[in-house]
């Protein structure tokens, strides 16, 4: 199947870095699943940039963290672009910060259930078409939260490192069938997540300077390109140098 009839699905694309993937991999020749869970406008803007481009993209309604997200989102693909999903972006996430001793359950779980387990049941189901395809990407979008310590997200440090885990098991389990399964750990990113960047912290970034989405998406782009057939199981750092 050649690059320019294959279907991808970016979850959390209405901005931020996932916007700049469901972009990058629009103008790459895939067709895009941009989904949202709120921001329908955000996720309409990039239909359009993408379709500027001369891609191909439709928005997709669902709260990731829903039990039957993962059906509804890859069956609506697979019905309007008539075939199997064979790049996937777990891209989605949220923060909800404080520290331990005071860290909510629901805080814990809200965080848990949209970073990991959605990633989790997403890849499920994203794994049985590909396998029969004997070829797909599964990039999951985790952060240097979950390579080292940050005070006050615990939360979210245990589901990217959990992303992590699951990014390597699960990319052993189907390397020989063609399909491959990386993370990439972002460091300090210019999107709305941040809300802003300390001096202090800036100083600590060997680059001296805040990531973008576009250099995020270039990665992606990369790992789900025909040239990283043989990159699988790895984690990407794109952090200016600040986990070296
Ligand atoms: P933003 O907050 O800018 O965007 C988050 C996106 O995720 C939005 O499109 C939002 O959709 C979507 N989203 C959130 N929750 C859900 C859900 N339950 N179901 C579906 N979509 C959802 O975040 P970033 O672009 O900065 O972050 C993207 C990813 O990168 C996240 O996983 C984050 O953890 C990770 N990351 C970011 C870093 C940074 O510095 N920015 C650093 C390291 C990792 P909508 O607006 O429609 O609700």
């Amino acid at each position: 199947m050649s690059e320019a009839t294959r279907t991808a699905l970016v979850t959390g694309a209405s901005r931020g870095i996932g916007a700049a993937i469901a972009r990058a991999l629009a103008r790459d020749g895939w067709r895009v699943g941009v989904n949202y869970r709120t921001d329908r406008d955000g996720a309409e803007s990039v239909v359009s940039e993408s379709e500027r481009d001369g891609g191909e993209a439709i928005v997709l309604a669902a709260d990731v963290a829903d039990r039957d997200a993962p059906d509804t989102l890859f069956g609506a693909l697979e019905s309007h672009f008539d075939g199997p999903v064979l790049a996937l972006v777990n891209n989605a996430g949220i923060s909800r910060d404080d520290l331990t001793p005071s860290l909510g359950d629901e805080e814990w779980d809200a965080v848990l259930q949209t970073d990991l387990t959605a990633a989790f049941r997403l890849t499920r189901r994203a794994l049985r078409p590909m396998l029969r395809a004997r070829t797909g990407r599964i990039v999951n979008i985790s952060s240097i939260a979950g390579l080292r310590a940050n005070p006050g997200q615990a939360n979210y440090a245990a589901a990217k490192a959990g992303l992590i885990a699951l990014t390597k098991t699960s990319a052993v389990e189907v390397a020989r069938r063609g399909v491959t399964v990386n993370a990439v750990a972002p460091g300090l990113i210019e999107t709305e997540f941040i809300g802003g960047a300390s001096k202090e912290l800036l100083d600590a970034i060997p680059a001296r300077r805040i990531g973008t989405p576009a250099e995020v998406a270039a990665c992606v782009r990369f790992l789900t390109s025909d040239e990283a057939s043989y990159v699988t199981g790895a984690v990407l750092t794109v952090d200016g140098g600040l986990a070296a």
